[in-house]
């Protein structure tokens, strides 16, 4: 079996996005002083397998002071990694703290850009501008880490066509390895997407462009990076040859991963369990000294393979069946590869472009 991936959450901000739906939050220094040592000691004390890759997400790791950062460096695993990642919000990665992530074998920098367009930026919470991105990327390239993504939301209030266009151009000249583009989501974890459904005036939803503009705007992107020879990888992400996300593909083929921190999820190949969801309660659970872990499930084969399905098929992989597992899907499947959604070369199954483009449905219809 592959190695695992370490993934450890730091669930704070310096603001609250208007888009955002983690379960991050600007909290107070003194419970950040007190997540911080009950995350250590989560991660002593695990009994961990040897890992090779490790993600720092969040919230946005990259607000810890180089002191912070630098206890939490000393609770993990010393090894190289194969791949270390932490998350940036822009405006955050200072020479210090680029220091201490470079101590710690950091050798991967995500960005959280979402626009490098400062009134798209500014209407999301956000402050930087395009050359606070550039400024970073030197800075981060100069200490050693090369290894950039980029990641872009089509769909923020205040978005036109020639701001998109404007995000991509600067895409284009900073030439990260790695572009991750959503569109935006409008559910009820974030505050402009509660907007949205519910109707306001505070968070910019009436400047939210239209759906299909949207979709254009997200169509646009992958075809313009495409031609500038990423491969599209997953549905949402994009890379060089050789610059996808290893720690990300564990998740999506299915191999171990641990979690540590609020809302950190793990998977060892047979169970699945999960952490307290918000900061404050991870503390208040450790504080009494219960367990971080708040469930647990066992999954069956069905659920096994339901759950590779989901994953697997959002890359361009796809997932590669048993012989039982075909014979249960093979009529779906069939029915797929005639609307021109699905291929199925020797059990092996894949989604179209546009199959791509609707995985969630064409997921739910191959699982019946
Ligand atoms: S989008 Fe990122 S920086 Fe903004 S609140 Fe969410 S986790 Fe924090």
């Amino acid at each position: 079996m592959a190695l695992p991936g370490i993934y450890v959450s730091i669930p704070f901000c310096a603001q609250k996005c208007t888009y955002c739906n983690f379960r991050s939050d600007v909290y107070s220094r003194a419970l950040r002083a007190d997540y911080l040592r009950f995350l250590a000691s989560e991660v002593r004390e695990a009994a961990l397998p040897r890992a090779e890759t490790l993600y720092l997400g969040g919230g946005s790791p990259s607000l810890l002071e180089p002191d912070e950062f630098e206890t939490l460096a000393r609770a993990l695993p010393s090894h190289a990694w194969r791949e270390a990642t932490i998350e940036v919000a822009p405006g955050e990665a200072t020479p210090q703290r680029i220091a201490a992530w470079s101590r710690a074998g950091i050798n991967r920098v995500s960005f959280g850009v979402q626009s490098f367009v400062p009134e798209v930026a500014r209407a999301a919470g956000r402050k930087h501008d395009g050359e606070t991105v550039r400024a970073e990327v030197e800075r981060l390239d100069a200490a050693g880490i090369s290894n950039i993504s980029v990641d872009l939301i089509a769909g923020l209030a205040r978005q036109t066509w020639a701001s998109w266009q404007q995000s991509l151009a600067w895409l284009e000249q900073l030439g990260p390895n790695h572009v991750s583009i959503y569109m935006l989501e409008s559910d009820d974890d974030s505050r402009l997407g509660r907007e949205l459904r519910s109707g306001g005036t505070r968070y910019g939803a009436s400047e939210v462009p239209a759906e299909d503009l949207i979709l254009d705007l997200y169509l646009h992107a992958l075809e313009r990076l495409q031609d500038l020879g990423y491969e599209r990888y997953e549905v949402s992400n994009l890379a060089r040859p050789g610059a996808e996300s290893a720690h990300n593909l564990k998740y999506w083929r299915m191999e171990p991963y641990f979690g540590f921190g609020s809302d950190a999820h793990s998977f060892d190949g047979e169970h699945r369990w999960s952490n307290a969801a918000s900061a404050p309660e991870y503390v208040d659970r450790l504080n009494r000294g219960d367990p971080a872990r708040v469930s647990t499930e066992r999954l069956d084969s069905e659920r096994l393979l339901e759950d590779r399905i989901l994953t697997g098929l959002r890359t361009r992989e796809g997932v590669r069946c048993s012989a039982s597992e075909w014979e249960r899907l093979r009529a779906n499947a069939a029915a797929l590869t005639e609307r021109g959604w699905l291929v199925a070369e020797r059990r092996r199954l894949r989604l179209t472009d546009s199959g791509l483009l609707f995985a969630d449905q064409a997921i739910a219809e191959l699982l019946g």
